[in-house]
């Protein structure tokens, strides 16, 4: 948690502060919704691993203004850190999540037509603390997170809410059907295997390194399908964690694709 401005004096502070938000901002905008489950939503709902082993991060949860974001922790220098804030130790996956969702419609400008649209198998970040870490460990040895689909239902609620991961029939996810998954993502994942999304979804873009030959190219990114992916404000609010990681200031420890 940010110390508290009522605290502070001056204007490089609130300079800091909207700096803050500013970067939070950036590091929102085209990214893939999280998957969760909230109250509301039914049980045994079907999802599909694109990958069997997690990107692994640390990750703040702020409050801003009421709202609870995720933050991925810098490590050394991290703002949340020196405030206070406990990152909590996480793994992601990228997922295609099967149900079908209403949501706005947008012109090419990317503005709203007022019209909603359904979409489905939509590709998410599922990000699980070491709990349900321990459960995707143990499942994927025995029966293959992308050997099958999963029914995902939610457990507990506040700081004890965790995922029960059903197997259904086998039914191995081919590198065809990954490629096709993939080639539903907005045209700045172009080119991207599968942990290469999710390390731009947690860590940010590098776009300089990600396309050296096409630079001429750039130019014919739409901005509307990027728009699409921006999180709205109720996929904000994420469960509290009930991972307490024991040593905070400790450097980034991500698990980098086998070559
Ligand atoms: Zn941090």
């Amino acid at each position: 948690m940010a110390k508290n401005p009522f605290r502070e004096r001056g204007f490089k502070s609130y300079r800091e502060e909207s700096a803050r938000k500013d970067a939070i901002y950036e590091q929102k905008k085209g990214k893939l919704f999280r998957f969760f489950l909230t109250d509301k939503d039914e049980d045994d709902v079907e999802i599909r691993f694109l990958n069997d082993e997690p990107i692994l991060f640390y990750e703040h949860s702020v409050n801003e203004g009421g709202k609870f974001l995720n933050v991925t922790c810098t490590g050394d220098d991290c703002p949340y850190c020196e405030g206070g804030n406990k990152a909590a130790y996480k793994g992601a996956f990228l997922i295609v999540d099967t149900r079908e969702f209403e949501m706005d419609e947008r012109d090419a400008k990317g503005d709203k037509t007022g019209k909603k649209k359904k979409v489905k198998d939509r590709l998410k970040i599922l990000a699980r603390g070491t709990k349900d870490l321990a459960k995707l460990d143990r499942i994927n040895t025995k029966y293959g997170l992308k050997a099958r689909p999963y029914a995902v239902t939610r457990i507990g609620s506040g700081n004890t809410t965790s995922y029960e991961f059903d197997r259904m029939d086998k039914d191995p996810i081919t590198s065809k059907q990954i490629e096709k998954f993939l080639s539903t993502l907005p045209e700045k994942y172009k080119g991207m295997d599968v942990f290469e999304v999710i390390e731009a979804n947690l860590f940010g873009m590098e776009e300089e390194e990600k396309s050296p030959v096409k630079r001429g190219n750039k130019g014919t990114r739409r901005r509307s399908e990027e728009e699409d992916e921006i999180e709205d404000v109720d996929s904000d609010v994420i469960e509290v964690e009930d991972t307490k990681p024991k040593t905070v200031k400790k450097k980034l420890n991500i698990v980098k694709k086998k070559k």
